[in-house]
């Protein structure tokens, strides 16, 4: 016999995952900007590897900037040749230590190593998150319309 109150005990019996990292929303950068690292980090955009999962195959499953390995956001976002190249010249950009990511909540984490006041790691932050923003939006460029990988290109002004 189904009744609300069954179903409630039962909710209340089954313990969720808690997940290890908690993102922090930033209200510096734009919704739009936030949310695409959010669905990253939650492994929820469409990458190649995600869409395979969902039984979604496309012409190609490889990278859309390096074309050598299968597509995730791992890779989209930290481990390509292109993507280490920008963090490189957003890292010199910022005047900070090279940056190094061995994975995406790694670059999520880089404000923590910033010494300074609230304020300034808060301005930090909004930069690995406006970066994975354009990252995002010059693969769907690449993607969809065909444009070239070009860090020159990567890195002009964008409109958030
Ligand atoms: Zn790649």
């Amino acid at each position: 016999m189904f009744t609300v109150d069954s179903i409630k005990r039962k909710l209340q019996r089954i313990r969720l995952p808690v997940p290890d990292y908690k993102f922090s929303w930033n209200n510096w950068v734009p919704k739009k900007v936030s949310i695409v690292a959010w669905r990253a980090e939650k492994n929820r955009l469409p990458t190649m590897d995600v869409l395979a999962r969902r039984s979604i195959y496309c012409i190609s499953d490889l990278c859309a900037f390096c074309g050598e390995v299968e597509e995730s956001c791992e890779h989209t976002f930290v481990s390509c040749p292109f993507v280490r190249s920008l963090w490189q010249v957003i890292g010199q950009w910022c005047k900070v230590q090279a940056i190094y990511a061995f994975s995406f909540w790694d670059l999520l984490g880089l404000h923590d190593s910033i010494n300074g006041s609230k304020n300034k790691r808060k301005a930090f932050r909004s930069i690995p998150l406006t970066t994975i923003w354009c990252v995002w939006r010059r693969r769907n460029d690449v993607v969809f319309n065909r444009a070239l990988v070009s860090l020159a290109k990567a890195l002009k002004k964008q409109r958030p």
